[in-house]
């Protein structure tokens, strides 16, 4: 019997719009005017200037193997920075997992791509004023270098807390529950399925890559990209990225790889399932498809 990817977007947030030089500073209007036919709508207003986004899961089932790439904004935070992210509630997040067919319990493992706020907000739930896992069973899969990282920076006095204060509401009870795994470069998640480095948005930022026979390679890539307007604009990094230098770098070794094997990327804010990548000139463009490539 072949073995399939499963994968099925789960939403906290659509669409999460921000204008285009907000998000990416280097990017200018008419630079994105040949390509409407492909971002018009779902990813660009071209009236507002704004880029569409979606906080969202994917619930990626291999097998018996259940597993949640990252966990979006969350509810109940203290972000009075973001008033969109701030004490929410109703998202509606876990009856859409639900509608899944997806208890929180069935989760085997969540791979956090980085540890960002709007990446790690349903690692936990409030409960009775504590945080607790909101996936009781599950590994929390994040990367060494990236958990090194915002434990150095939270453990280090400053004006407003590191990273909306998400490190101590959503990651630090995970590791206070025994519940998160350090992964570096290559750990293997499930059968088929394994972490790939995809540094700059953050130090340690990761992918899951999912290769089983006779699929399309499936790569997850977090916040590497955030919208297909950079495969046309591959050095159009965002305002939120670390290393914007090395985050363009990895985008474009990643499309370059995605067109030469016909791998079906899967950004984390992508709103659709995936795209294939296609030579264009000297660039590239998406072809949007489903996560089974179709
Ligand atoms: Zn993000």
């Amino acid at each position: 019997m072949t073995r399939t990817a499963d994968v099925q977007r789960i939403i906290d947030l659509d669409p999460f719009r921000l204008p285009l030089g907000t998000l990416f500073p280097l990017a200018d209007m008419a630079a994105l005017e040949p390509f409407r036919d492909s971002l018009d709508g779902d990813h660009f207003d071209y009236e507002a200037g704004m880029v569409q986004l979606a906080v969202q899961s994917h619930l990626v089932r291999i097998g018996s193997t259940t597993i949640l790439v990252d966990a979006c904004v969350g509810e109940d935070k203290e972000r009075p920075r973001r008033p969109d992210w701030h004490q929410r509630r109703g998202s509606g997040f876990l009856r859409r997992l639900a509608s899944a067919g997806c208890a929180p319990e069935d989760i085997d493992i969540v791979v956090c791509t980085h540890l960002h706020a709007d990446h790690v907000g349903w690692n936990t739930r409030l409960d009775h004023g504590r945080w607790v896992p909101t996936f009781p069973k599950a590994r929390y899969l994040m990367g060494r270098t990236e958990l090194a990282h915002w434990a150095d920076l939270a453990g280090r006095p400053s004006e407003h807390p590191v990273n909306h204060g998400s490190y101590a509401d959503s990651v630090l009870p995970v590791l206070e529950a025994g519940q998160a795994v350090a992964v570096t470069d290559g750990h293997d998640v499930a059968a088929g399925a394994s972490i790939v480095p995809l540094p700059g948005h953050t130090p340690g930022h990761l992918g899951l890559r999912i290769g089983l026979v006779g699929q399309p390679t499936l790569l997850f890539t977090g916040d590497a990209m955030h919208s297909p307007a950079q495969v046309f604009n591959p050095d159009w990094s965002s305002a939120f990225c670390a290393d914007p230098a090395e985050a363009a770098v990895t985008r474009r070794r990643f499309l370059a790889e995605a067109a030469e094997t016909d791998t079906v990327l899967v950004p984390a804010h992508l709103r659709g399932d995936a795209m294939r990548i296609r030579r264009r000139q000297s660039g590239f463009r998406p072809v949007y498809c489903s996560c089974d490539g179709r």
